[in-house]
């Protein structure tokens, strides 16, 4: 069914997405020579290689306390681990404590601290890629916890022993305690990886508590359904990733910051939190240049008192419209 002002909406969002497709060619030094992506290339593997050799970055770990009732603490773990914690949960999404990702050492280490990690009620999965449903660090998880993931990714902890497997397609939910978690549409290939190449999806999540909605995007790119995920669910926190968009073929899975911005704006929410850098490389751009690349266009765009970048270990509390560090 074609809604009144549905073909302008589509017509909008194709606008939109050609229009960051010109500013990335802008950006990236035009069109993508091989030579250049033997540079690209080369530079991935030399900050592979130095990564050997020095030992990841350590944050300082602290328990963070269950909150007042309304209220919803976010704390960046690392990489694109988050613990969300209200009155009645603690919640984990994709949680990766390994200090290895095939074969790359991270640059900085995870921030959990053990009682936290040993009060895990409930477990996110956006998709079976193995920086986010990571075997090992799911067996150091309390088996009582719930754990949701997307279709088709349920026969792959089974085994795991944990008190309840979900899977969530978009559009379906779950009530956990206090929270009320509904899956909802990614753009990002599931598949587990070059060997298990079975078809599996992926999704984001939204958590709803009393005080405030928080999106959880996974792993995306750029897509329509970011205006939708906004009309429909109202995010106030937004959890987007901005790593991986070198070659520029790699934004038919990721997003680049610029991509992530226009996301945050679609979606209407009123923080933005970035996840999903600093840790690996996700693609071939320098790993400390997403970071600094967000910051400069939400300084151009007055967005900086909307954006919130947590270093591993650290959380803000967010409650109602309001949000602070604790
Ligand atoms: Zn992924």
């Amino acid at each position: 069914m074609v809604l009144p002002g549905e073909d302008d909406w589509k017509r909008q969002v194709i606008e939109r997405a050609k229009e960051l497709d010109h500013e990335h060619r802008r950006r990236v030094r035009g069109a993508f020579e091989s030579s250049t992506a033997r540079v690209l290339a080369l530079r991935l593997l030399r900050q592979a290689l130095r990564r050997l050799v020095s030992r990841p970055r350590r944050f300082d770990t602290r328990e963070v306390p269950h909150p007042l009732p309304g209220h919803i603490a976010v704390t960046f773990v690392g990489h694109a681990s988050v613990m969300l914690t209200t009155r009645r949960a603690r919640v984990l999404v994709d949680p990766f404590f390994g200090e290895f990702l095939l074969g790359v050492r991270r640059k900085e280490a995870a921030s959990l601290a053990t009682a936290d990690r040993a009060d895990t009620s409930l477990i996110l999965i956006t998709h079976a890629h193995r920086d986010r449903l990571h075997l090992p660090t799911l067996r150091k998880l309390p088996r009582r916890a719930t754990i949701v993931l997307p279709a088709r990714c349920q026969s792959l902890v089974q085994r795991l022993g944990f008190a309840r497997v979900v899977e969530l397609q978009p559009g379906q939910s779950f009530e956990h305690n206090d929270v009320e978690v509904t899956a909802v549409a990614a753009r990002h290939d599931g598949r587990r990886g070059p060997i298990n190449r079975a078809w599996r999806p992926s999704c984001g999540y939204i958590v709803k508590c009393a005080g405030a909605n928080v999106y959880c995007a996974g792993d995306t790119a750029y897509f329509s359904g970011f205006e939708e995920i906004g009309r429909r669910l109202h995010p106030d926190v937004a959890l987007l990733p901005i790593a991986g968009y070198e070659p520029p073929g790699m934004r038919d899975d990721h997003m680049s910051p610029l991509d992530a911005v226009q996301a945050f704006i679609d979606l209407g929410a009123k923080l933005l939190v970035p996840v999903a850098y600093g840790s690996f490389p996700v693609g071939y751009e320098p790993i400390d240049e997403p970071l600094a690349w967000l910051v400069d266009l939400c300084r151009q765009r007055g967005l900086l008192d909307r954006l919130f970048v947590l270093r591993p270990g650290e959380s803000c509390d967010v409650h109602g419209r309001e949000t602070s560090a604790p």
